[in-house]
């Protein structure tokens, strides 16, 4: 169900402990079961505790459409953090919802990631012509640089038969 791109962002905010993960349950003192999607379980009494991710996943599963907002309210999770969680592509706002993320270049709500398909589409224009002109650049900086050697060698070669 999870992508690997996600679990290796989930590693890395766990690693991070962005996500405020329990380590033990307080009850038996053991450490605790990562179950997947911010949930982990105690394996001695089987009782469940969530991180900040887990909590905001609940929260919006029984909540479609609340606002970031709201939920912060409810969870106590910081709004930048759960951007941070929307960002990601680790959780997506669901349909027809009052969305609360905007395209950075245009602005236009948006339900995952950090642009709107057309400014996704433009970036990935950009990049691909940005690419294009360093690749030329490379090549003339190839041929600069053959030339050059060439022209030392000669000129070595020139003064060693001297
Ligand atoms: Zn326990
Ligand atoms: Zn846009």
């Amino acid at each position: 169900m999870r992508s690997s791109k996600n679990a290796q962002m989930y590693l890395k905010n766990k690693f991070e402990n962005i996500y405020h993960a329990p380590d033990r349950c307080p009850d038996c003192e053991v450490m605790l079961e990562y179950n997947g999607l911010g949930e982990y379980k105690c394996p001695k009494c089987g009782k469940i505790y969530k991180d900040d991710f887990g909590r905001v996943r609940e929260y919006l599963d029984e909540h479609r459409g609340a606002t970031v907002t709201e939920i912060a309210s409810v969870t106590g999770v910081q709004e930048t953090l759960i951007t941070r969680m929307l960002r990601d592509e680790r959780l997506e706002v669901a349909e027809g919802s009052k969305t609360f993320l905007a395209c950075e270049a245009c602005g236009k709500p948006i339900r995952s990631g950090y642009y709107c398909d057309e400014c996704a589409q433009i970036a990935a224009a950009a990049k691909k012509k940005r690419d294009k002109e360093n690749e030329i650049l490379d090549r003339k900086d190839l041929i600069r640089g053959l030339g050059k050697a060439m022209n030392e060698d000669d000129g070595k070669k020139r003064f060693e038969r001297r």
